[in-house]
């Protein structure tokens, strides 16, 4: 039988799609560009999540090394890879910034490429954040990528942390292959690890290669679908060199079940393979593969491959593998964005190069050498160097001087960028991190911009006072890059405050001002970013009026206020008729108003949600200046606000705990005795999963009361949700402690 596969159809194997994304012969369709090298097709924008300590940063160095990126391997034990770029992340084993590489890489074996003629693939590896806290990063990081290889243990399997990536991932619907590594490992046991995917993640996960031996003996790998075995030359320290050739005795009959058991499990899911298996037809591995590439895609199937990347075993058909199995930007759906000029209006960004161009700017960093560089990731369209983009947030135009793309250390300039490409501008200002750059003739915001308001913050200074405006500079460079992170600078005190979505968000851009910009500060405890509201309508009054001989001082002014819609923010209104306060002093009051509003009436937190109007006053014809009725403006908001039953809000978290079964009556117990609301509780995937609402301040120190009450078990993950009003109860200690804080900030 001939399958769509046999006449060179990859993007799209044997299901064909739609006429106007059908490949043309050789594989590409006529969404590609003629003009450009890499087709659509032969692009793969992958991730690799894995637990830390799983083997993530060796499994991409080895990526790295046998694309042919770098021509020495780096161990992360000497501390010289290439993905880490950051020092904090080799000490702290934790990946925090998205760093994107763009390798090559031609499959020798029978691949799916192999009827498009041997042409490289371009494989963009975007680093993604394995910590929950960074949810911003991670949720971007996700959308930029197009399928994941998710790295596993071989010793320890499914481990508690690898569940919350993967449902990270299961999230934002991210095709995944997996991959069983430290297979030289004492303990290691690959079946074990597929048992486990299947049994705590719910994977329908099924072997595409076994180890040959294991732990000191790890030989190789068998490739399922060939019944081939790849045989690592031991004195080759590179790995470089491996044999393809029959499988050993002693695991033909092993290799055999295993390709019955994975046709098995693709014909329950996949028709054409269904049929071949009814009608006892003989089935291709070209075939199977593409029905597996074809299941993959739609996340309803996960290959799994072993090996070690320590050991530089296997990772080869790991490879072959991001080629055959995860997607290429015209196997996913598309992305969708809203229309600018109507926020309702939800708009379609096909794949293709034909159409206007569109990218998302999903990371800033700063470069020693180069400066800031804006990583970004095409959507549709081309760019060419010196053409203009536009902004929809900031209304601005921008000309593109210089495209860079990174290949490991290497920073490779670029004429032109196309549909799917990842790449990063260089020189272009006011840009953040979620910016849509897109044609002015199209324009698109991918990412609507709206970015949590930070939950808690803290007051920080230099260690020494001659780094103080070194402070500022880096502090101003990390929010640029990081949309949840803010630092401003409190009035009153001259206290510079940063502000951000958790304890270890703030840790880490302290730990980062230290080492980029070499600047050591000393922080105030966290605080809880709390809010003040009213509750009622109420009127107030103010006069600032001063006669101390000579010229003296007269400011008077009336205003209403009232509870604004959840939301909408403050709002202040003029209403005075009859120049009872004259024109030119009314934004002197409404300055008043501002002021009063910042700095908070109950305990001194910003409120929010206040409607004002200001409606009366007097004035004297001498004495009255801008100075007065500003301080009237900040008598009568005070008088009002105590007058209008004013309260405080405090943030609630989304917490999402996963657990197994047994577990689950100790932790609502605790969530309850956190203030928790729990608002849901599933069976999902062998766990239970609890939703519930927190508030922020009951939460420190959650991590290691989890650990403890699960064994270290439950995973879980928490995003900031919204305000509520803090019930009286807890409102007396609240006000008890931050009122001193209140009058010192
Ligand atoms: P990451 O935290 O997931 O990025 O993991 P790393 O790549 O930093 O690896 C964590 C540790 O495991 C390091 O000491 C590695 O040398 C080691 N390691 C990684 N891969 C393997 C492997 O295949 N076999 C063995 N024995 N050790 C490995």
């Amino acid at each position: 039988m001939q399958s769509a596969l046999d006449k060179g159809n990859t993007a799209n194997p044997a299901k064909t799609p739609a006429p106007s994304t059908a490949p043309a012969e050789g594989g590409v369709s006529p969404l590609n560009a003629p003009d450009r090298k890499y087709s659509l097709e032969r692009t793969r924008n992958i991730g690799i999540a894995a637990h830390i300590d799983a083997g993530k940063t060796t499994t991409t160095e080895r990526i790295l090394f046998y694309t042919g990126l770098i021509h020495k391997m780096g161990d992360v034990d000497d501390g010289n890879t290439v993905t880490d770029w950051m020092e904090q992340e080799r000490e702290r084993g934790i990946t925090i910034t998205s760093a994107a590489i763009t390798c090559y890489w031609t499959q020798k074996q029978e691949g799916l490429n192999k009827l498009m003629g041997g042409i490289p693939h371009r494989v963009n590896i975007i680093d993604t954040p394995g910590h929950v806290d960074f949810t911003a990063e991670v949720e971007r990081s996700m959308r930029v990528l197009d399928g994941a290889v998710a790295v596993f243990c071989g010793v320890a399997g499914v481990q508690p942390q690898s569940e919350t990536v993967w449902r990270q991932a299961t999230k934002y619907h991210v095709p995944r292959i997996a991959f069983v590594n430290k297979m030289d490992r004492t303990g290691a046991n690959f079946e074990n690890a597929v048992q486990e995917m299947r049994k705590k993640l719910g994977a329908y996960a099924y072997p595409v290669v076994l180890p040959i031996g294991k732990e000191d003996y790890l030989r190789g790998v068998i490739d399922v679908i060939d019944q081939k075995a790849i045989v690592y030359d031991d004195k080759d320290a590179a790995g470089m060199k491996y044999e393809i050739t029959e499988i050993p005795d002693d695991l033909k009959e092993r290799a055999k079940t295993a390709l019955a058991e994975l046709i098995s499990a693709v014909a329950d899911k996949d028709d054409e393979i269904a049929e071949l298996v009814i009608e006892d037809k003989p089935i291709a591995p070209l075939v199977l593969k593409a029905a597996i590439r074809r299941l993959t895609c739609k996340i309803e199937f996960v290959p799994v491959l072993c090996g070690s990347a320590f050991k530089k075993k296997g990772v080869q058909p790991l490879v072959d593998a991001v080629i055959d199995y995860l997607p290429s930007p015209l196997d996913v759906p598309s992305a969708t964005g809203q229309d600018p000029a109507d926020a309702n209006a939800v708009v379609e960004v096909k794949s293709t190069d034909m159409g206007k161009f569109c990218c998302l700017a999903f990371k800033l960093w700063s470069d020693p050498f180069v400066g800031k560089l804006i990583f970004f990731r095409v959507y549709r369209g081309t760019l060419n160097k010196g053409d203009t983009i536009y902004n929809p947030r900031t209304r601005k135009r921008e000309r593109v001087s210089r495209v860079l793309m990174i290949q490991a250390d290497k920073r490779i300039e670029v004429e032109k960028t196309f549909a799917g490409d990842i790449a990063a501008f260089v020189g272009l200002k006011n840009i953040i991190t979620g910016d849509t750059l897109c044609d002015e003739d199209d324009a698109v915001l991918l990412e609507p911009p709206t970015f949590p308001d930070p939950v808690i913050s803290m007051a920080i200074e230099p260690k020494t006072r001659f780094d103080r405006d070194k402070m500022s500079v880096g502090l101003q460079r990390l929010a640029e890059e990081d949309p949840t992170f803010r630092c401003f600078t409190n009035e009153e005190t001259g206290q510079l405050i940063i502000a951000g979505m958790g304890e270890l968000h703030l840790e880490i851009i302290r730990d980062r001002l230290f080492r980029e910009f070499k600047v050591e500060a000393n922080a105030g405890a966290p605080q809880i970013a709390y809010r003040e509201t009213i509750t009622k309508a109420a009127e107030g009054e103010g006069k600032f009026i001063r006669q101390s001989g000579g010229r003296g001082q007269y400011g008077h002014a009336c205003i209403k206020i009232e509870p604004n819609e959840r939301g909408k923010g403050i709002t202040v209104e003029n209403k005075v008729v009859g120049g009872t306060i004259p024109k030119e002093y009314i934004p002197a009051v409404i300055d008043g108003v501002h002021e009063a509003i910042t700095t908070g009436n109950l305990a001194g937190f910003p409120m929010v949600d206040v409607k004002v109007q200001i409606t009366d006053g007097s004035f004297h014809e001498v004495d009255s200046n801008e100075l007065a009725f500003k301080m009237a403006g900040i008598f009568a908001l005070k008088d009002a606000v105590k007058k209008a039953g004013a309260i405080l809000l405090e943030p609630i978290m989304k917490v999402e705990v996963s657990t197994p079964d047994e577990y689950q009556g100790d932790l609502l117990g605790d969530l309850n005795r956190r203030r928790g609301k729990v608002s849901g509780i599933e069976a999902k995937n062998q766990a239970t999963v609890l939703n519930s609402d927190v508030p922020l301040a009951e939460l420190f120190g959650y991590a290691t009361v989890i650990r403890s009450l699960s064994k270290g078990r439950a995973a879980y993950s928490m995003t900031p949700s919204h305000f509520e009003q803090v019930p009286n109860s807890i409102l007396e200690k609240i006000l008890e402690l931050n009122k001193p804080k209140a009058a010192r900030t």
